[in-house]
């Protein structure tokens, strides 16, 4: 099977099941509650090794409307997985430094907004990041820390300034060989956006789609309360949660130290790198999640603000009407932006809500 940009490690498949095993027991623990609920459509399976789960309350809801978004997500893939020959993306990359590629409109929609998050967070989102992605191998079997000398001559390649788009054609160029466009961090929440049109076009209202742990909530449960969301622990793989948060209509995206990793010599490696240390992240947090309307802005921002840390990436959140957040330190302190104080409920004595 090849490797995707939808494609976890174990760990983070049984952490997406115990999410979603908890968004199940949220939306039934007042049994009234659950008594006049529609029971939703679900589907569920791996597509290109993540885990997607839909729950949709509505009895309309057919075997064909999900074979429709099965199609949705495999176009997405097929256009913009870099490691899938042939893709848009790949060919992009194949012509770093010689030619632009012209890309259809969706593929260039999410390269353009990697970009700008790239220039919003200082350079620490990089869209460019492939070449450091490919040295390191994590997610793959042959992860390992890089050597120094090879790791110095990737970073040469890495700089989304070198990314030329031209909006009337849509087309990419990357300026210099060797240079590899990476959509790991963007397009999954990108994927949950295309699901949520799609349902909303079919006229249903009120849907949970989580990728692999990335979570839209469509509208609000069938009786009108809003969803419970559990956040996952970052501490725990085994999907224990630090707490919930109550949402109508938001995606809730996280970013965790605790999502793909690998282990050598003693230390854990990650899968979110700097493109100034070539190194995964290391700061003040383990994890941080955003609360926002459009999925694909939350998974940029997720990753973002993760790397930015925690001063900074409150800065960043807070400066944005559109954006929430919940970080999490290493010193196990909960930081809430000003628009969660009241939806946020802490369930982990391992955790304290910071001041
Ligand atoms: P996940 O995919 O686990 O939800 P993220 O959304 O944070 O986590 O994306 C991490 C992925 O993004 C990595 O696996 C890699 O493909 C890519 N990536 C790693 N570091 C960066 C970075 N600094 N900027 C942009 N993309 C990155
Ligand atoms: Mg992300």
């Amino acid at each position: 099977m090849y490797r995707t940009f939808f494609s976890f490690g174990s760990k983070l498949v049984m952490s997406a099941i115990l999410l979603i095993g908890l968004i199940g027991c949220a939306s039934t623990t007042d049994r009234k509650e659950a008594a006049v609920s529609t029971a939703p459509a679900t589907e569920r399976y791996f597509i290109f090794d993540t885990i997607v789960s839909l729950r949709v309350y509505d009895e309309r809801m057919t075997s064909q409307h999900f074979d429709e978004v099965r199609g949705l997500l495999e176009q997405i893939d097929q256009r913009m997985n870099r490691l899938l020959a042939g893709s848009e993306i790949d060919q992009v990359n194949q012509e770093a430094g010689a030619s632009a590629v012209s890309v259809s409109e969706e593929t260039f929609k999410v390269v353009q907004t990697a970009v700008d998050y790239a220039a919003a967070s200082g350079g620490h989102f990089d869209p460019t990041i492939g070449p450091i992605v490919d040295l390191w191998g994590i997610d793959s079997e042959h992860a390992d820390v890089p050597e120094d000398r090879k790791l110095t001559a990737a970073m040469q390649k890495i700089d989304y300034k070198n990314v030329t788009l031209d909006p009337s054609s849509h087309a990419i160029m990357l300026k210099k060989k060797g240079m590899s466009l990476d959509l790991g961090a963007i397009a999954k929440g990108y994927a949950a956006d295309v699901i949520a049109d799609y349902l909303q076009q079919q006229d249903f209202k009120s849907a949970i789609i989580d990728l692999g742990g990335n979570v839209l909530a469509m509208g609000a449960k069938p009786n009108g309360s809003p969803w419970n969301i559990g956040i996952q622990d970052p501490g725990e793989q085994r999907g224990q949660h630090l707490g919930t948060l109550e949402v109508v209509n938001k995606t809730i995206v996280t970013s965790g130290v605790y999502e793909r990793f690998f282990e050598s010599e003693g230390n854990v490696y990650h899968h979110i790198l700097s493109p100034f240390t070539g190194y995964p992240v290391d700061n003040d947090l383990l994890s941080v999640t955003i609360v926002t309307e459009t999925s694909m802005d939350a998974d940029a921002m997720s990753t973002s603000v993760f790397s930015l840390g925690l001063a900074e990436g409150r800065r960043f959140i807070e400066s944005r009407d559109d954006a929430e957040a919940i970080f999490v330190t290493k010193d196990h302190q909960i930081y809430l932006t000003s628009g969660l104080t009241e939806t946020f409920n802490r369930t982990n004595d391992d955790y304290q809500l910071a001041e």
